[in-house]
């Protein structure tokens, strides 16, 4: 289609398209100016929206309209088309929308529309969140979005404000990302929306029945409502020499700092640990150069969660970029300048990263007891056991309607897609988290896409060339499908969610 510029694609939307030539449902790229933008035909109505989804740039047009919502192809955002406003994370931010003229055949982009200011919402007298992390923050964030003017605080024991997390094992490690990308929000966002942000600040109890935080150094605090959603924290392993100064783990942004720091004086790194943070960090630190030997004690990488092709295509894409791995060994001893592994070799090695793992931080949820079971319980609401404290992200084990059991997942956009619903029912809703759990990993160029949960299946199908990164992977028990992961398949990965969700 022409374009008018060499910046835009597709036509001068202002000028008119034929509405008989919209295909319901399918979006229509070009712009309005020098702004992308979509139109997107729902039955009688065509609505207009920015065409750049406002997390990582994903483009709409090759999204998936789902009743009045784009999704994002890339991470499976969604937008709302009448208003552009984000009604899945992981975008924050809205679109911009514009009015849709029609005139016989013609539909023609018109004005912007100006956002609605939300109307104010009755809640709770005060909200305490602890965590500021995907799910606190999103939780903070939504609140003031739906019209909520009472008090937040938001309580973190991390030094750095809510930071783009997965970014600080992939671009950012790799030193391809620069510093404006990780913080989530703007310095001044939490001020301005009046957040109580409180960094450095760790609670140590929670008292359920005088609704109170205890924070380290004896302050206390009352809530209305409280959200827990204290994340995760690395597994340590009791390896003689794991307490090193050039052993790193990697949780937050200070971790990723001091492994750009060590990496940039190191010649070689062992990476404790084939997760899917320590295979990115393996990929970061060759994109730096170093030598990369990674440890494992499976066979495969990642065939527990990915399945054995997917696992070897993985191992292959590090192979090709030059990581070692040893895998079916442990690392036996570490010391200032080598790993000991189980088969009795030794790596040189003047940096070690450690990635087997994270466990719930769920101390806070135990010492106030909550019901736990490797995870805060909590319903279909994120309620937890003790009336006005809700859960979310890392630590929350809910009951998925999907796989009809409770599951704990540790997905950026669970965390904080549960950090939004969490928000919503502190505010008085019903609003059920029925999402179905969708991550990503980047490896090098290749991304995988994972929707759904399966701890184990009876039957892999797969569709394409594993190989070749063009495939869709299904696993399946019993007949039913539990989850579907891609390859260079985006809008076959929205599809797959789609139908997981039941639609
Ligand atoms: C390096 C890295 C890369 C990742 N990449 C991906 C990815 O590609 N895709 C994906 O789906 N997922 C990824 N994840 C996982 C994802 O980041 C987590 O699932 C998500 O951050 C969980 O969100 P959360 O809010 O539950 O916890 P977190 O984001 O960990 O936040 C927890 C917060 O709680 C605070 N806290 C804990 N205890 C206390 C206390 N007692 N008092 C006060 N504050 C406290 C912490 O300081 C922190 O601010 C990655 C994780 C890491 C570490």
């Amino acid at each position: 289609m022409a374009s008018s510029n060499s910046e835009t694609e597709g036509p001068d939307l202002t000028k008119g398209v034929s509405f008989g030539d919209l295909v319901d449902g399918k979006p229509l790229l070009g712009h309005v100016g020098e702004e992308a933008v979509i139109l997107v035909r729902r039955g009688d109505h065509a609505f207009a929206i920015g065409a750049t989804c406002s997390h990582y740039g994903g483009p709409l047009a090759e999204g998936l309209v789902v009743g009045d919502t784009v999704r994002c192809p890339w991470h499976h955002a969604a937008f709302c088309l009448k208003t552009g406003v984000p009604l899945r994370p992981p975008a924050l931010n809205p679109l911009d929308c514009w009015q849709v003229d029609r005139d016989g055949d013609q539909a023609r982009v018109g004005k912007k529309i100006e956002p609605a200011e939300p109307p104010k919402v009755e809640g709770p007298a005060s909200v305490v969140i602890i965590g500021g992390g995907a799910a606190g923050a999103v939780a903070a964030e939504t609140l003031r979005r739906e019209g909520y003017q009472g008090l937040i605080t938001l309580l973190s024991a991390d030094s750095a404000p809510p930071v783009d997390r997965p970014n600080l094992s992939k671009d950012y490690l790799a030193g391809t990302a620069p510093e404006e990308w990780i913080p989530l929000r703007p310095a001044e966002f939490h001020k301005a929306h009046k957040i109580d942000l409180r960094l450095e600040t760790e609670v140590t109890g929670i008292d359920t029945a005088k609704r109170e935080v205890t924070i380290k150094g004896g302050e206390r605090l009352t809530y209305g409502v409280l959200l827990l959603a204290t994340g995760a924290e690395p597994i340590h392993l009791p390896t003689p020499g794991a307490d090193l100064p050039h052993v790193h783990y990697l949780r937050t942004l200070a971790d990723s700092r001091a492994i750009i720091k060590a990496a940039e004086k190191a010649k070689t790194a062992v990476v404790v640990g084939a997760s899917f943070i320590g295979l990115e960090v393996a990929a970061s630190l060759r994109t730096r150069e170093l030598e990369v030997h990674v440890v494992a004690p499976e066979e495969i990488p990642m065939a527990k969660v990915l399945g054995p092709e997917l696992g070897e295509m993985v191992k292959q894409v590090h192979t090709d970029k030059g990581v070692h791995f040893h895998l079916g060994q442990t690392a036996d001893r570490i010391t200032a300048d080598a790993v000991t592994l189980s088969g009795g070799e030794e790596i040189k090695a003047d940096l070690v990263v450690m990635g087997v793992g994270v466990r719930p931080r769920l101390a806070l949820a135990e010492q106030a007891g909550l019901a736990t079971d490797h995870g805060v319980t909590v319903d279909q609401y994120l309620q937890t056991s003790a009336a006005g404290v809700f859960a979310a992200g890392d630590i929350a084990r809910w009951p998925d309607p999907h796989t009809g059991q409770a599951i704990r997942v540790e997905h950026w956009v669970v965390a904080e897609r549960q950090g939004r619903t969490a928000a919503l029912n502190m505010l008085g809703r019903r609003d059920p988290f029925d999402a179905v759990p969708f991550f990503w990993s980047n490896h090098y160029d290749t991304a995988i896409q994972y929707m759904g949960h399966a701890e184990s299946w009876d039957s892999l199908q797969i569709d394409g060339d594993v190989m070749a990164q063009d495939c869709r992977v299904s696993f399946l028990k019993g007949g039913r499908l539990l989850a579907v992961a891609t390859v260079g398949r985006d809008a076959e990965g929205l599809q797959a969610e789609l139908k997981l969700e039941g639609g």
